[in-house]
């Protein structure tokens, strides 16, 4: 599932939502692995880019390589996020 493509201009990934290890779903590209903590940010077009050693994309919430996943529908549901233009 992916909402839109990377608004990077030199980037042609799709960003798609994951769930993180403390359950906050976030946007991340799959290319170039920025990522929008909130929907707000994407739509600012204010990515973070998370690096060693924390990963961290807000306060609590990392993408630490092997602690989160893609999300699901159901993952949508929860985070309240279902309602957007999701494509698959
Ligand atoms: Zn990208």
């Amino acid at each position: 599932m992916w909402l839109d493509e990377c608004p990077s201009f030199w980037d042609e990934g799709r960003v798609r939502p994951l769930v993180t290890e403390s359950g906050k779903v976030v946007l991340m590209c799959d290319s170039c692995c920025a990522v929008w903590p909130t929907l707000s940010d994407f739509k600012e077009m204010e990515h973070v880019e998370p690096d060693e050693p924390d990963w961290a994309v807000a306060a609590g919430v990392h993408v630490r390589p092997g602690t989160f996943r893609w999300a699901s529908e159901r993952d949508l549901e929860v985070a309240g996020m279902s309602g957007l233009a999701w494509r698959s």
